[in-house]
């Protein structure tokens, strides 16, 4: 049986007049949207969360520290492409999501599904395997707050070593170097290469 990891992911954000609101890469009309140091959306820095922690490779602040003013104002979607690059790096890929929101406002069941589709898309899987509900906040006294709590399972991608070592064989030993010296000498444009110096600033704005 392949290699499964299991992730959990959670965040909050306060709501805030004046910003847009979105929520699982959906922009949604609303009176009031997410503060925070990137676009403030919730499930996405959950997702992030929970694809980073299946594979043990730290959280969302690790990568991206909101001292840091790159991330102002980010579109999430990076902070996910980010850590579905470390999944696969460690030679996993996504089985499915599930994911609960807790809100007062506005009411998710009718924009469910479309919320559904566009995470499908980001994470690049079947809508059937990404699930998102809805709660309100009864009894929490949190009515101003968006929560969202996700789990994600991985498996492991059958075979990736084969090959991987195949190529690396046939490889001329100098030619590699060049590589490896090109990768290493790029300006850091590639977001998988951004931060990986851990911050440990977890402090979460972002
Ligand atoms: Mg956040």
């Amino acid at each position: 049986m392949a290699g499964l990891r299991i992730g959990y992911g959670f965040d909050s954000h306060s709501f805030k007049p004046g910003v847009p609101l979105v929520i699982g890469g959906l922009r949604i009309e609303h009176t009031e949207g997410l503060a925070g140091h990137s676009d403030g959306d919730v499930l996405l820095h959950a997702i992030t969360d929970a694809l980073l922690g299946a594979v043990s490779a730290g959280d969302i602040g690790t990568f991206f520290p909101p001292s840091d003013d790159r991330w102002k104002g980010a579109d999430s979607s990076l902070f996910v492409r980010t850590a579905m690059e470390e999944i696969a790096t460690a030679g996993y890929r996504i089985v499915n999501l599930d994911s609960v929101l807790v809100l007062q406002r506005p009411k998710i069941v009718p924009i469910a599904g479309d919320i559904r589709e566009r995470v499908a898309e980001i994470l690049e899987i079947p809508a059937r395997n990404v699930g998102i509900k809805a709660k309100t906040p009864e009894g929490l006294n949190q009515d101003g707050v968006a929560v969202a709590h996700v789990t994600v399972l991985l498996e492991e991608i059958a075979g990736l070593d084969e090959p991987k070592r195949m190529v690396a064989e046939e490889e001329d030993p100098e030619e590699m170097e060049v590589v490896v010296r090109t990768l290493i000498d790029e300006p850091p444009h590639n977001m998988s290469r951004l931060g990986r110096k851990p911050a440990f600033d977890t402090d979460d704005l972002t």
